[in-house]
């Protein structure tokens, strides 16, 4: 939506919201609709095409405010998830359509679905010694790996679970395979440890490189050890079929998780999560006191019980806006487009002798750097923060000072590459030209 249309049509949700207020007391206090009437207002699967907003905002009449808040709240939660679900082609077991015990909801970030995926992970495995009333099962002896590039909030989910927390090493591409698991499992367990979960990750923050979940899947079932995968970055590109092959092997997973509000003009905060089977978020999270009670227990999901907050928000209102206003081939379309942005700033760069590319770009991140020691690239770096003409992050690859140019704006435009290139090159020639470094 450009700038004029956003001020247009916000102004009539203002309008409607206003509305509202003025006439609250001809409405019902309480809503008059059965479980699943969502998904007989609206179709189970999002839109190839854009819609308009016209076509949206009448559908918030009709649709949402004979729901009210609840139950409208969960049920275009859950068929969002699916919607979603469908577009990134996740098995069917995680999906609600399937109708088995699998289903999505909404965390507020992919920290708080990694967490939820421990939680509940920690919570059956000590169910399990309880019920097999074996001895020594204790969650000091827990223990859960990631690789070394996985995100920080794995190691913090680790901390607040009380577990502790394994990091394992890469491969030369940065990948966790699943040898390198099999014998940090193998020697923890010898130690007497009790291996509970494994995060994969697709698409880490460093470089955008990609676990392989294959391996690790399987070594997961062989163990019987829960697995997770965050693909809070990359995941939005499997909605693409050029990229959807880097989620094979998500039938091994037993919860996934991306964030829309990354890389699909989604606004924060907005994290999806899918779970085989939601007993086990259920039996971790369930506190059932009186003034929580309902009629419709077990007809709907009790997202209270999936989550660590009690409340929650209608975040799946603004899923349902972007995917129809979008359609399917809009959000492709915009994620190529970035990916193909990338691209055309690693041409630049690899056209230019004094640079170099460091890592495959695969999605929308370039890791690059001047050929010569740490200390030029930490200033050429340090030098184009401080100008504020565009901003740039750094990473460390094998033991050096890398630079990363992510392209993540909806805005984005080859002009924009063109432009951040030509800032690149001014630093550089500048500190080259000092010679100091
Ligand atoms: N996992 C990965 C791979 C990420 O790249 C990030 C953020 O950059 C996170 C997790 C944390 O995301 P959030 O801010 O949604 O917790």
């Amino acid at each position: 939506m450009e700038a004029e249309e956003f001020r247009r049509c916000g102004k009539q949700m203002v309008d409607f919201v206003a509305d509202y207020i003025s006439n609250i007391r001809d409405r019902r206090v309480v809503p008059d609709v059965h479980p699943g009437y969502i998904l007989e207002l609206i179709p189970d699967q999002a839109p190839d095409e854009g819609e308009s907003w016209e076509e949206v905002f009448k559908d918030i009449e009709r649709v949402i405010m004979p729901g009210a808040s609840s139950p409208a709240c969960t049920e275009l939660e859950m068929v969002m998830l699916d919607w979603l679900g469908k577009m990134l082609q996740l098995p069917e077991v995680f999906l609600f359509s399937s109708k088995g015990l699998g289903g999505g909801v909404i965390q507020g970030t992919a920290s708080e679905a990694t967490l939820v995926a421990l939680l509940s992970a920690r919570n059956k495995i000590l169910s399990t010694f309880k019920t097999e009333n074996k001895v020594g099962g204790t969650m000091e002896k827990l223990i859960c790996y990631a690789s070394v590039q996985a995100h920080s909030s794995v190691e913090k989910a680790g901390m607040l679970g009380g577990v502790k927390f394994c990091p394992l090493p890469v491969d030369n591409n940065l990948s966790l395979r699943g040898d390198v698991l099999q014998s940090a499992i193998e020697k923890d367990r010898a130690k007497g440890d009790i291996p509970f979960l494994v995060v994969g990750t697709l698409g880490t923050t460093n470089s955008c490189a990609f676990d392989n979940i294959k391996e690790l899947g399987e070594v997961c079932s062989k163990e019987n050890i829960w697995f997770h995968i965050d693909a809070a970055y990359a995941g939005s590109a499997f909605i693409c079929p050029e990229f959807r092959h880097l989620l094979d092997g998500v039938e091994k997973a037993d919860s996934f998780t991306m964030n829309p509000h990354k890389w699909m003009m989604v606004n924060f905060d907005c994290s999806a999560m899918w779970i085989k089977n939601r007993h086990d978020l259920v039996e971790a999270f369930n506190v059932n006191p009186i003034y929580l009670k309902h009629d419709k227990e077990g007809q709907i999901p009790d997202y209270r019980h999936w989550q660590i907050p009690l409340g929650r928000r209608f975040r799946s209102l603004k899923m349902w806006f972007v995917f129809r206003m979008f359609g399917v081939k809009g959000l492709q379309a915009h994620i190529q487009k970035h990916v193909g942005l990338a691209h055309e700033f690693e041409e630049l760069v690899t056209k230019d002798q004094r640079f170099e590319i460091v890592f495959p770009v695969i999605l929308g991140l370039v890791c690059f750097r001047l050929k010569g020691s740490d200390t030029l690239n930490e200033e050429v770096l340090r030098l184009i923060n401080e100008r504020g003409k565009i901003t740039l992050t750094p990473t460390r690859f094998k033991e050096m000072f890398v630079i990363r140019f992510a392209v993540c704006s909806k805005n984005t435009e080859s002009a924009d590459i063109q432009y951040a290139w030509q800032e690149i090159c001014y630093i550089s020639t500048q500190v080259l030209l000092e010679g100091k470094l």
